[in-house]
């Protein structure tokens, strides 16, 4: 049979990829009684990177019905810091966060997390199938075809509607060639997780992360709920250059031992993993949806995670997903507009973020959140960015406004600093290393 035939359709909705984007979706599109095929091409548990969660993450798990679940199997987490070069550090907590946004999240291993949220799909009626991978999705006038492999063994599904939520595979935005790099973010980051890396002194229960800045790029520490920290480095072009053949773990260590106040937190530190590499970092696809398919989380676009936006953003754009999907099944003429919503909303969000990760490492940001001025409350606007609170909040919104406005003034008085990292990041975009897929 080719793709063009009609057949009695398999499912409403095939979702490709079982990580939180697609296990949200699948969860949710089932409660609404449709038939859905959830299919994750490794089985779960499996390592993911990306164990920070953010405080506006937390109302979608109690939506899911699996915030129980996840503070099971979370450590509480309250807030961040970011620490100057001399080692020493303020802390941004969440209850100052402005709104309703909750004042916690968690920090959590991936591997738990995501096996959570895919059986928690299964326990909704999700059909949820593991070690089945889709290859290609085909379009035609009544539904969709995919070819999937499973235990070698090549077979193809018909669905009415395709969401994909492949992650960094961006199974669609490959085939339909949507993906754009970012030639701002040629980072990489390589990170492993370590036991016995010692907490800041002020956060004895290892409930904040640390966002460490370096010469060339930043460092996380975040403590994981089985008493290990994960740690990584995200590195810019130019120094990813100087790795000459260095193993992956001689380099972590090269690097780590540069970053302003590692050196104490990994004193006693031992690695229990080996070092993972994740290169040609940050991209967007050109669009976000078309008809009958939808993309969510990565599979749509990737940002630096230095404010640990990538789950939030998985599990709320495949909330506002639900709607396109939902309301282009009911009616289908509602789709165009349904989905040009969808897409602006979530460019808007991903916009706000991008503006402070692009200038993170600039003098006058790092000065900026070092000594911190809660003038007209723009601290705890900051921290409402930092807690995930970029979509609908007009007080929020207008408090990241006057922070912009403040970078703008503070850069006019440091102009040299200011076109000096200019001048850097230029320099950088134009260094290509050659660091693609994840490796060991
Ligand atoms: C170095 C680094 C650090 C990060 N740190 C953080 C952090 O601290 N906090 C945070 O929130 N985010 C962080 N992120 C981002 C976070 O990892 C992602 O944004 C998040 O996992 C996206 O969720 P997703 O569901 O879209 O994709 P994924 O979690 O990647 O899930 C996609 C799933 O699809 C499956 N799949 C892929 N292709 C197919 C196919 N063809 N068929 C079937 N299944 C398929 C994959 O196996 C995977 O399970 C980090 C990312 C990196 C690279």
């Amino acid at each position: 049979m080719d793709g063009s035939e009609v057949r009695v359709f398999d499912c409403d909705v095939l979702v490709a990829g079982g990580g939180p984007g697609g296990s949200t979706i699948a969860t949710f599109l089932a409660r609404r009684g449709w038939r859905v095929i959830l299919l994750e091409k490794s089985r779960h548990p499996r390592f993911h990177i990306g164990e920070s969660l953010l405080p506006a993450n937390v109302p979608i798990f109690e939506e899911l019905g699996a915030l129980a679940k996840l503070r099971a199997l979370g450590r509480l987490k309250l807030g961040a810091d970011f620490p100057r070069d001399d080692g020493s550090y303020y802390t941004f907590k969440f209850d100052r966060a402005l709104g309703d946004t909750p004042h916690y999240s968690f920090q959590v291993k991936r591997e738990d997390m995501d096996r959570m949220l895919f059986e928690h799909a299964r326990g909704q009626g999700v059909d949820a199938r593991e070690q089945t991978m889709v290859e290609r999705v085909a379009f035609d006038a009544d539904g969709i075809t995919a070819w999937i492999a499973a235990n070698g063994q090549a077979s193809r599904l018909r669905a009415r509607y395709f969401v994909d939520a492949t992650g960094r595979d961006t199974l669609l935005g490959r085939q339909l060639q949507l993906v754009e790099r970012s030639v701002q973010h040629q980072s990489a980051a390589m990170f492993a997780h370590y036991a016995g890396v010692a907490f800041n002194p002020d956060d004895p229960g290892g409930n904040i992360i640390s966002i460490n800045r370096f010469a060339h790029g930043w460092a996380w520490f975040i403590p994981l709920p089985d008493g290990t920290t994960s740690v990584g480095c995200v590195c810019k072009p130019g120094w990813l250059k100087a790795r000459q053949g260095a193993n992956h773990a001689d380099f972590m260590a090269r690097t780590l031992a540069i970053v302003p106040g590692a050196t104490h937190r990994m004193a006693n530190a031992t690695r229990v993993m080996p070092v993972r590499f994740t290169g040609n970092y940050s991209y967007a696809c050109k669009r976000m949806a078309g008809p009958r398919w939808i993309l969510v989380g990565d599979a749509w676009a990737f940002l630096d995670p230095v404010f640990s936006s990538g789950v939030f953003l998985a599990m709320y754009s495949a909330r506002r997903a639900l709607d396109v999907v939902d309301g282009a099944l009911r009616d289908p003429r509602s789709e165009a507009a349904l989905q040009k919503n969808y897409a602006r909303h979530l460019r808007h969000g991903y916009q706000r973020f991008a503006w402070f990760i692009r200038r993170f490492n600039s003098p006058v940001m790092k000065a900026l959140f070092a000594d911190p001025r809660n003038v007209m409350q723009v601290e705890q606007g900051v921290i409402s960015m930092l807690a995930g609170d970029v979509f609908d909040n007009r007080l929020v919104l207008s408090k990241l406004r006057i922070f912009k406005t403040i970078y703008a003034l503070s850069s006019l008085a440091n102009l040299r600093r200011w076109a000096a990292d200019r001048i850097d990041r230029r320099r950088q975009n134009r260094t290509h290393v050659a660091v693609d897929a994840t490796t060991e």
